[in-house]
C-alpha cells in the first residue's frame, strides 16, 4: 500500500513526539471521527481507522522504531500492523481507559457513548410493535365439533387517551437520559472488561421525561379491560391458535399493535373421541347380537338417535363406520365419519335359562377340544 500516509501526519505529530502527545493527538482524533458521532459519514470512518492504526504502530515500543527506520514496509508481515477495523484484536482499544482517563468527571458519560453498545448507533425513539398476548380458552368438546362463540375478556395496553402516547403531560417533553446519554445501557469498565446493564435512571428506555402525563405516568399507555365475542369455528382441534391481528397491546412511537393469540383446550366428552374429523366410539354387544345381527340406536354427538345395523356374525373388536357422522371441515359443508369399535361381551352371569340354552348351543355346535392354533400376528 504505497499510498498509505505517514503515522506521524495522520496524527499530527512530528518524528520526535513523546508517547503522551501521540496518546493525546490520538485522543482528539478518536472522539472527533468516532462513527457512532459521525453514523454513515464513509470519510470520518476512514479517518478514525487510520488514525487508530497510526496510533496502534506509535504507542508501541517495539513497532515505532521498525517504522521509523523501514516505513510502512518494515511493519507488514508483523501481524498488527494493519488494522482490520475489529475492536477486540486491537491493542489501541485495550487503552482506552487509560486514554481517556484523565478527562475527569465527564469521562465515563463520553466513553460509555461513543464505545459502548458494540459500536453501533441504537435510536431509542424507534418505533416498537406492541406484545402479542396469548389467551387460552377452554371450550367442550361438542362446541369444538360444532362451533361456538364464546365472550371472552382480557387487559391490554391501550395507548393512553389523554397524552396520546407521548407520555408527557401538557407543556412537558421528553429528554434524553442524562445518566446514560440515550442509550438505555450503562456499562462499566472493570480493566480490560466492561460490563453492560439497563439505565437505571430511564430503565433502558434512552429517555426521561420532565412533566409526566398524570393518567399513565408517562408509559404512554394504559391497562384497558376489553371485552368480545368470539366465533369458534366448527370443526377445530385441540391447540388450535386462533391470532386476531392488532388486539393485543398498543405499540409505541407509533409502531403496529400486537396480535391476541387465543389457543383453544378442547375437552373431554363421555364417550366420543376424536381422531382429525372423525368421531370414534366403542360399542358394547351381546354375544347374541354379535352372532345374530340386530339393529341398534345410538345417540350421536348433536343428541340425535340413529339406528345402525350389527351385520350377524359380527366379530369382537370390528370397526363399522356410519358416513358423514364425524366432525364439519372448517369453511366446508363436508364431514368426516363416525366409526364405532364393536365390543363383543361374554355373558359372565346367566340366569338358569340362558344357561340351559347355552348348554343345549354348545352341544348342537359340537366344539372340539382340541383348537387349531394360529399366530397372534394372522389375527390383526
Ligand atoms: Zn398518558
Ligand atoms: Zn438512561
Amino acid at each position: 500500500m504505497a499510498d498509505k500516509r505517514d503515522y506521524y501526519e495522520v496524527l499530527g505529530v512530528d518524528k520526535s513526539a513523546s508517547k503522551e502527545d501521540i496518546k493525546k493527538a490520538y485522543r482528539k482524533l478518536a472522539v472527533k471521527y468516532h462513527p457512532d458521532r459521525n453514523p454513515g459519514n464513509k470519510e470520518a470512518e476512514e479517518k478514525f481507522k487510520e488514525a487508530t492504526e497510526a496510533y496502534e504502530v506509535l504507542s508501541d515500543d517495539q513497532k515505532r522504531p521498525i517504522y521509523d527506520q523501514y516505513g510502512h514496509a518494515g511493519l507488514d508481515g508483523m501481524g498488527g500492523g494493519g488494522f482490520s477495523g475489529g475492536f477486540g484484536g486491537s491493542h489501541a482499544f485495550h487503552d482506552f481507559s487509560d486514554l481517556f482517563g484523565g478527562m475527569g468527571g465527564g469521562f465515563s458519560s463520553i466513553f460509555e457513548n461513543f464505545f459502548g453498545g458494540g459500536g453501533g448507533t441504537r435510536s431509542r425513539s424507534d418505533s416498537n410493535q406492541g406484545a402479542s398476548l396469548r389467551y387460552d380458552l377452554s371450550i367442550s368438546f361438542k362446541d369444538a365439533v360444532y362451533g361456538t362463540k364464546a365472550e371472552i375478556q382480557y387487559r391490554r395496553h391501550e395507548t393512553c387517551t389523554v397524552c396520546k402516547g407521548s407520555g408527557c403531560a401538557a407543556g412537558g417533553s421528553k429528554k434524553t437520559c442524562p445518566t446514560c446519554g440515550g442509550m438505555g445501557q450503562v456499562r462499566r469498565s472493570t480493566g480490560f472488561f466492561s460490563v453492560q446493564s439497563t439505565c437505571p435512571t430511564c430503565r433502558g428506555e434512552g429517555t426521561t421525561i420532565d412533566k409526566p402525563c398524570s393518567k399513565c405516568h408517562g408509559t404512554g399507555t394504559e391497562s384497558v379491560l376489553k371485552k368480545m365475542t368470539l366465533t369458534i369455528p366448527a370443526g377445530v382441534d385441540d391447540g388450535k391458535r386462533l391470532v386476531l391481528r392488532g388486539m393485543g397491546d398498543a405499540g409505541t412511537n407509533g409502531g403496529p399493535a400486537g396480535d391476541l393469540i387465543v389457543i383453544l383446550d378442547v375437552g373431554v366428552h363421555e364417550y366420543f373421541e376424536r381422531n382429525g374429523q372423525d368421531l370414534y366410539c366403542a360399542v358394547p354387544i351381546t354375544f347374541a347380537q354379535a352372532a345374530l345381527g340386530a339393529k341398534l340406536q345410538i345417540t350421536t354427538l348433536d343428541e340425535r338417535k340413529i339406528d345402525f345395523l350389527i351385520p350377524a356374525g359380527t366379530e369382537n373388536g370390528k370397526l363399522l363406520r356410519v358416513k358423514n357422522e364425524g366432525v364439519p371441515y372448517t369453511n366446508s359443508s363436508s364431514k368426516g365419519d363416525l366409526y364405532l369399535k364393536i365390543i363383543v361381551q361374554v355373558p359372565t352371569r346367566m340366569n338358569s335359562e340362558q344357561k340351559k340354552l347355552m348348554e343345549r348351543f354348545a352341544e348342537i355346535e359340537n366344539a372340539t377340544t382340541s383348537p387349531k392354533c394360529v399366530k397372534l400376528s394372522a389375527l390383526r
